[in-house]
């Protein structure tokens, strides 16, 4: 049996992660810090004697003893609102972390997996966006602390590569959306579902004309898990290109919750917020004969089923 190491593992799309590589046969370690995750995610894994569970934080030397086959590095702050709260720790678990774990990596000769972002791309100017394109990012900006923290990680992963012939692999992740994701995250879809579902105003921020692409994680993770077993070290979008704009997105919340109570309101538009966001999956078809099968209608529907038992609504 595979062993894999997955960081974050207690977050949204590391819990996720560990529930496939089990699925598959792995033997998963699930290391997290929990300062953005949930023992909640995975304690339905603790019973199984393929997972087991280390309490660390990766920006401190990382030690695994026996056998590792397989890493996955998704230990990082992700929703705005977090890494404006905890900027250094975001820059440390995207530079120290990466590089702890790319040194793991070549010590027990694994091959790892480096969860990037369609930050990099920052506010970009080229539309949708395509591997080759450079981005446009503010490094002092308020999202500059992921956004660089992420390309730095892109460039030791690289690094280690070329220098170290470690088997390494880029993911670079567009929205994505599901189960599990924190009520209170402030990212726009745990946000217009809880405040639809109590009845409150949705916040539209700026005029809601700004365009995400929001994937479902269930068609994420399929990715991932063709790209790890890809030979693929280039960078490689996985998102789902069906652009929507955020005030149309809080529009088809509306309908679904369908609460007389609830509607559009608008507040002031975030510092460097980017004005549009679609991958470029054409990599990802050829590559890995991927594409996103879950229409944003039925993962919608779906997420929805979870937020009604986790939003509180007294
Ligand atoms: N957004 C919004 N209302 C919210 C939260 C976010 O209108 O309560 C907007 C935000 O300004 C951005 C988009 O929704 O344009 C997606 O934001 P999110 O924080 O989910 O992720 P981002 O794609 O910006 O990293």
């Amino acid at each position: 049996m595979p062993r894999i190491l997955i960081t974050g593992a207690a977050g949204f799309l590391g819990s996720h992660l560990c529930d496939r590589f089990i699925k598959e046969g792995f033997r998963v370690i699930g290391m997290d810090n929990l300062l953005t995750g949930s023992l909640d995610n995975i304690e339905h894994l603790f019973p199984l004697k393929e997972f087991e569970y280390y309490h660390h934080d990766v920006s401190k030397f990382v030690h695994v003893s026996g056998e590792l086959d397989y890493i996955l590095h998704f230990a990082s702050p992700a929703s705005p609102i977090d890494y404006l709260k905890m900027p250094i720790q975001t820059l440390k678990v995207g530079a120290l972390g990466t590089h702890n774990l790319l040194g793991l990596a070549l010590a027990k000769n694994a091959r790892i997996l480096v969860a990037s972002t369609s930050e990099v791309y920052g506010d970009p100017l080229v539309h949708p966006q395509t591997e080759e394109y450079w981005g446009n990012v503010n490094p002092v900006g308020p999202r500059g602390v992921y956004d660089e923290a992420k390309r730095f990680l892109e460039a030791i992963t690289m690094a280690y590569h070329n220098a170290h012939q470690v088997e390494t692999r880029i993911i670079r992740i567009f929205n994505t959306y599901g189960p599990r994701m924190r009520v209170n995250d402030g990212r726009v879809l745990p946000a217009f579902f809880s405040q639809a579902i109590r009845g409150e105003g949705l916040t539209v921020f700026g005029d809601g004309s700004q365009t995400r692409s929001f994937c479902y994680v269930d068609d994420l993770v399929e990715g991932i898990y063709r790209l790890l077993m890809s030979d693929c070290s280039q960078p490689v979008n996985i998102g789902n290109p069906d652009e929507i704009s955020i005030k149309e997105f809080g529009e088809e919340v509306l309908a679904l919750v369908g609460n007389p109570d609830a509607k559009l309101t608008y507040k002031e538009l975030p510092v460097d917020d980017p004005k549009v966001r679609r991958p470029d999956i054409t990599k990802a078809r050829e590559i890995l004969g991927w594409e996103p099968k879950i229409s944003r209608a039925e993962g919608l529907k779906r997420t929805y089923e979870y937020f009604k038992e986790v939003v509180k609504t007294d």
